[in-house]
């Protein structure tokens, strides 16, 4: 390990003038923060929009030959405000009209999300005076599409080697053929943790609006309380069910190279935030739980058929349907003469009847119930495992509040338990569920 910490500061680190000013004091207050990953800006408040939405919607504007202007002023006006308010002056009006040239020409849809973090990170690199790198240089997606790790990380290694600090934008890379590639959304996470396993950093900050991974999601529960420690594999249940403050995906590259992983708040820096580390050891068996998430908006098709078991091809054909139907499957829970298959709805999309239709033919039910309108909810914790009660607390919380449990299955990990109830109870089942273990 190195002594040099990668932070990576999100859109509302950085959506205006002092949110920048509050992020080079923080770099500044450490010298080992050497190498800087930001986002586009993000929302100064909550009517107001992110850069990389407009940058979208421009692009979908000039793909349909509709003038995008107003909305490509609006982006203008946010990032010359922004050197101009920190008396920066580096020829920022050429390169956005250069790039908004190059979105009415046909530039991808892709290119064009990515230039948030680009222009971000040329300010920020002005601003700190530290070398700018364009992810393009370091970020290395194969001719499918694909991120190419070993690429990537042998690319990083090598660049970074004699640059003591520098400034790369987050969220793209580059394809073979000089295309550019983005992550999923939220995906400058993902550049943090790539570059923090690529110069084997100490640590990897994440920089948020949060003073933490939050015992369950602040917009639901208020004055949530944060995590001190949380592993790997209970960040990853969590962030899967919904946790949105880390994207899933920037836990791989951190985790294989047993890097921790602190999120910070921004607009709090003293607060000592929460840290993701491989190994809490030793595993306490508190009986408490460390967080909460969930999602609304799966469908269950529940399929009973006695002896369920003893029909040697009937999984065979279930998984079949749902393999040329191309729909993955959330959850599987069964018992003796019944399973059922948990199955998001942006995944079944128009399909239902027909899958119906085709495990009536081929697997042969005694009768299939389809519940529509589900959520689910997962309970994490490491300090779960053998630990009797949880369960139990959980189930009275829901039973108080008159909430309709459909279905409880556990991970196989004891890490969790997962909840079925009905979209509409939601935010009252993540209340419940909190408050029964304060
Ligand atoms: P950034 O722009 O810094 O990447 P994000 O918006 O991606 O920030 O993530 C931070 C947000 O995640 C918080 O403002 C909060 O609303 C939301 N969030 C959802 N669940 C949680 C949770 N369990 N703990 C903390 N924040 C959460
Ligand atoms: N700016 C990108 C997004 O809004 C990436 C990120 O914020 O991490 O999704
Ligand atoms: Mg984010």
């Amino acid at each position: 390990m190195n002594d040099i910490i990668v932070a990576k500061f999100g859109g509302s680190s950085l959506a205006d003038s002092q949110q920048f000013a509050k992020v080079k004091k923080i770099i500044e207050s450490d010298n080992r923060r050497r190498y800087i990953i930001p986002s586009a800006p993000g929302k100064r408040d909550k009517k107001d929009h992110k850069i990389t939405d407009l940058l979208y919607m421009c692009q979908q504007l000039a793909a349909h030959n509709l003038s995008f202007d107003d909305i490509y002023n609006i982006v203008k006006k946010r990032f010359l405000d922004i050197c101009s308010d920190l008396n920066l002056s580096f020829g920022m009006e050429d390169i956005l009209d250069e790039i908004k040239e190059k979105i009415a020409h046909g530039a991808s849809r892709d290119y064009a999300a990515s230039r948030g973090e680009y222009l971000n990170g040329l300010i920020l690199s002005n601003y700190l005076g530290y070398e700018f790198i364009d992810a393009e240089e370091l970020i290395l997606f194969d001719k499918t599409g694909k991120f190419d790790a070993k690429a990537t990380d042998d690319k990083v290694n090598a660049r970074l080697a004699d640059v003591s600090h520098a400034v790369i934008p987050g969220f793209y890379g580059v394809m073979p053929n000089g295309e550019i590639k983005t992550f999923s959304r939220g995906g400058s996470d993902i550049t943090g943790a790539i570059i923090a396993k690529g110069v084997m950093a100490q640590l990897y900050e994440n920089w948020t609006d949060v003073s933490g991974f939050l015992m369950a999601d602040p917009r639901i529960v208020k004055d949530s309380k944060p995590m001190e420690k949380v592993t790997y594999k209970e960040l990853r249940e969590l962030s899967y069910m919904g946790a949105s403050v880390l994207h899933e995906e920037a836990i791989f590259p951190t985790r294989e190279a047993g890097i921790p992983i602190n999120i910070k708040n921004t607009n709090a820096p003293e607060d000592a935030g929460t840290m993701i580390l491989s190994d809490i050891s030793p595993v306490s068996h508190t009986g408490t739980i460390t967080g909460i998430a969930g999602k609304k908006d799966f469908t269950v098709i529940s399929i009973e058929k006695t002896f369920m078991g003893s029909d040697r091809s009937f999984f065979r054909k279930l998984m079949t349907i749902m393999e040329t139907n191309d729909i993955s499957v959330e959850h599987m829970p069964s018992s003796i003469d019944s399973i059922s298959l948990i199955i998001s709805d942006s995944e079944l999309n128009s399909k239902l009847q027909k899958v119906v239709e085709e495990i009536r033919i081929y697997c042969n039910p005694d009768s299939i119930i389809c519940y529509p309108n589900m959520a689910l909810v997962a309970v994490v914790g490491r300090g779960m495992i053998n630990t009797k009660g949880i369960s139990a607390k959980v189930f009275t919380a829901l039973a108080k509040e008159g909430i309709n449990i459909r279905m409880i299955t556990q991970g196989s990990s004891e890490l969790n338990i997962i909840i079925g109830i009905e979209n509409g109870d939601f935010e009252r089942a993540i209340k419940a569920i909190y408050e029964a273990f304060q």
